[in-house]
């Protein structure tokens, strides 16, 4: 399998290839050459596998530069109960109005993004050991994602993570979780600003070409292709799961920020898993559901982006957009171009001509949820059901209720455990979320951080006496 970009300016590359890199060379984003297809007699023959069975099964469908036997070993070290505290790695929740969760958050740090992470960690160190080389990750976070790659990457030999979050300004839990890391390849520097200013600090340096390469960086984000191809495979799993015979169809809501996470979803349905409907959830910051409502893609600025009670979902822009409207303008690099081209110059573009495909052709839906809808279906699901469910999630409850249909299943993609967000939990039950009994010891442990002013100089210093530089 090779991989091309959504712009048409990348030779043919393997995985391997692209594992390390951000952006594709032309500004565009990986994706493979085909989606390969997976028929009803193999899907059947797939109920009987484990998590990390079937993640092989579908990963090298995607990765042929790595052999099967070694493949599954890094499966089984990624998707095993002593990471994700069971068998199952991913259990389903029945809630009540023919909801199910699919829950994706059972990882080191309760949310979903461990899912891929955990896998990217292992293929890391492979590829890195492979070659004999080293890579020094350099992110920013305001929560989920550095402490997921964090988790992922501890220890992990050729490996570095230099991860900048904004100093006092993530939860208790949060910092516990990240800064608790004693792990010597961890580095978390708290720089005194917000995250917008630790997200120019990694552009700024990343943008350094002659620094980037002779300290060998690289980056985590959420364009990263193998943690879409990753994600993909619970797509499978909820449908095995969740269906008995060949055909059944099932539908899934999706938490969105990035589009990330429903990309894979997508992807699942391109390769032929009957998947009926994809309903997208946004909170307040909606400028996916808008485009699905009208066609029209009008990412916003900083300013104008809220800072919502489900903090994940509160993007401007949504990173993995361009790979899914590759899809949608029968994947023609020169009109994704053009579309590109109009957002820089006039801030939006319009694909309303095709919307009735959204739909029809590619099963997508949208809804969007607000602060006020989020506490009252916190509150209603767990009188109903007794089942305590995080922000994020519940956007997802709220609008994939409204997207039930008789006899088909809706799975609800469990993004992240209330324990997380006790804040919100507390003024939507009245009661704060439980702690996981093996993370109650986790506010008092000793940390490891290093408290800097918000000046990528600093960062550039810390780093250079931290690694070697390369000729
Ligand atoms: C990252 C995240 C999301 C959004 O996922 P995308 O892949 O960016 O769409 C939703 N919920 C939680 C808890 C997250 O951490």
């Amino acid at each position: 399998m090779k991989y091309r970009s959504t712009r048409g300016g990348m030779a043919p590359q393997s995985f391997s290839d692209i594992l390390l890199e951000g952006l594709a060379p032309d500004g565009g984003l990986a994706l493979p050459e085909r989606f390969p297809a997976v028929d009803a007699d193999t899907l059947e023959s797939w109920r009987a596998l484990s998590y990390a069975e079937l993640a092989a099964e579908i990963l090298r469908l995607y990765i042929d530069d790595i052999p099967r036997d070694d493949l599954l070993a890094l499966t089984r070290a990624a998707y095993n109960a002593s990471v994700f505290g069971s068998e199952q790695i991913v259990p389903l929740k029945p809630l009540n109005r023919g909801l199910t969760l699919l829950g994706l958050s059972e990882g080191p740090t309760l949310a979903f993004k461990d899912m891929a992470m955990q896998f990217l960690g292992q293929v890391f160190e492979y590829v890195l050991g492979k070659r004999n080389a080293t890579l020094n990750i350099l992110g920013a976070t305001s929560g989920d994602t550095g402490s997921a790659a964090e988790y992922a990457l501890r220890g992990k030999r050729g490996v570095n993570v230099f991860m900048l979050s904004p100093h006092g300004r993530m939860s208790e839990f949060q910092r516990a979780q990240m800064y608790s890391l004693q792990d010597e390849n961890i580095h978390n520097l708290a720089l005194k600003g917000v995250f917008d200013d630790c997200q120019d600090i990694v552009k700024a340096l990343a943008g350094d070409l002659d620094f980037k390469s002779r300290y060998r960086l690289g980056a985590v984000n959420s364009i990263n292709w193998a943690r879409i191809a990753a994600q993909v495979v619970y797509y499978f799993w909820g449908w095995l799961r969740a269906t008995t015979a060949a055909g059944a169809q099932v539908s899934f809501t999706v938490p969105s920020g990035n589009f990330g996470n429903i990309l894979s979803g997508h992807i699942a349905r391109r390769m032929g898993l009957p998947i009926r409907r994809l309903v997208l959830a946004t909170n307040e910051n909606n400028v996916l559901e808008e485009f699905f409502r009208t066609g029209v893609y009008r990412p916003r600025s900083a300013e104008q982006t809220h800072a919502t009670s489900s903090p994940s979902m509160d993007i401007s822009r949504a990173s993995n957009f361009e790979r899914f409207v590759f899809d949608l303008v029968d994947q023609d690099a020169g009109k994704v171009k053009a579309c590109w081209k109009q957002l820089d110059e006039t801030g939006a573009f319009d694909l309303s001509g095709l919307k009735p495909l959204f739909e029809s052709r590619y099963g997508f839906v949208a809804g969007a949820s607000t602060h006020a809808d989020r506490l009252a279906t916190i509150r209603q699901v767990y009188e109903e059901t007794g089942v305590l469910i995080d922000p994020h999630t519940a956007d997802g409850v709220k609008v994939g209720a409204g997207h039930v249909e008789e006899g088909i299943p809706m799975l609800v993609l469990e993004t992240a455990l209330p324990a997380k967000f006790g804040e919100t939990i507390q003024e939507a039950i009245g009661k704060p979320a439980p702690i996981p009994a093996h993370l109650q010891g986790l506010a008092r442990l000793p940390q490891r951080v290093e408290v800097m002013d918000c000046d990528a100089e600093l960062v550039r210093d810390y780093i250079k006496r931290h690694v070697a530089a390369q000729a």
